[in-house]
């Protein structure tokens, strides 16, 4: 699972940090973002912005996500090619 915020709806209230502040940071803008191992991705609109969420945080970044007032977290769920069907597979062969 990844989690970025799009910064120009980010309010700065810093709810998310109260939920989860391993995976989220405030900077010197008052702008919260994302962080990974405890470095804070600072690329809003970028790739560069997605940062893993270890299971042992995901609960909480769930929360912050539902949370939030700015309605600026995002979550991407990733879904192992594994997990895919067969039915999956063929409409992706045949596109
Ligand atoms: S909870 Fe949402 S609006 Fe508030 S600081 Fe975090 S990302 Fe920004």
């Amino acid at each position: 699972m990844r989690v970025w915020i799009d910064q120009d709806l980010c309010t700065g209230d810093g709810i998310c940090i109260d939920h989860c502040p391993d995976v989220f940071v405030q900077l010197e803008d008052g702008i919260a973002y994302v962080a990974e191992n405890g470095a804070p991705l600072n690329d809003p609109g970028g790739s560069g912005s997605l940062a893993w969420v270890t299971g042992r945080n995901a609960a909480d970044v769930v929360h912050a996500a539902e949370a939030c007032p700015g309605e600026c977290i995002f979550i991407e769920v990733d879904i192992p090619v594994a997990a895919l069907g067969d039915e999956d597979a063929g409409d992706n062969a045949a596109a």
